[in-house]
């Protein structure tokens, strides 16, 4: 049976420098689960790389289908969500899925998966260095980033109902960590 990581952490945390760290193993046969969002391309993400871009309508189109394993309203009127056939696609590949996901979808995806998933909360040190890399980024609007410490707060109180917790402090470390604990997991 493929074997599914769960990555869940508030926004500017690290987590996509993380996940794209531990792709590069190739011995860990990991496989990006691409979401579906109605949010626009940022900087040089591309249609079916980082994510499936979809209108609003479509994204409800493929709601109404009950084509998702499961999707969130993440931030107001933007919606992201993993399409079923995502999985059976990485798994016809002989692959592990690997998703980054916000919070609740990560503790929802956990609950389905069961013991062939396992759920890493990426924690930042503080709010402070959060919002000082979500700046650094410079990806996001200000506005958008004050959405998303705002929303951090309230993600970081649920960090218990993951299996594993890191923090991402020291990058080299959070990186170490985090393929050991895959590691094992995968046996
Ligand atoms: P996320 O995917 O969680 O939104 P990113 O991986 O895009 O976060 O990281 C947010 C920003 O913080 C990026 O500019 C990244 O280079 C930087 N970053 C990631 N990890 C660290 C770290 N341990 N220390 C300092 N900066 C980091
Ligand atoms: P971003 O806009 O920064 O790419 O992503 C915003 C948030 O949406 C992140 O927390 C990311 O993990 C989450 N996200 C991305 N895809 C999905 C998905 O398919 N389902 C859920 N629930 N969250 C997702």
């Amino acid at each position: 049976m493929n074997k599914i990581i769960i990555i869940s952490a508030p926004s500017g945390s690290g987590k996509s420098t993380l996940i794209n760290s531990l792709m590069q193993d190739e011995n860990l046969k990991l496989e990006f689960s691409i979401s579906a969002t109605t949010r626009q391309p940022r900087g040089q993400e591309q249609n079916g790389k980082e994510y499936y871009f979809l209108t609003e309508q479509d994204f409800r189109q493929k709601i109404s289908e009950n084509a998702f394993v499961e999707y969130e309203e993440v931030y107001q009127g933007r919606f992201y969500g993993t399409l079923k056939s995502e999985i059976d696609r990485i798994f016809k590949n002989g692959n592990n899925v690997i998703f980054d996901v916000d919070v609740e979808g990560g503790i929802n995806l956990k609950k389905k998966f069961a013991q062939n998933a396992i759920s890493i909360f990426i924690q930042p040190p503080s709010l402070e260095e959060l919002k000082r890399r979500l700046k650094n980024r410079g990806t996001d609007s200000e506005q958008e980033i004050e959405k998303r410490i705002a929303k951090a707060e309230q993600e970081i109180s649920r960090a218990n109902f993951f299996d594993v917790i890191i923090t991402n402090d020291v990058l080299e470390i959070a990186k170490e960590q985090l393929r050991k604990k895959t590691e094992q997991f995968l046996g």
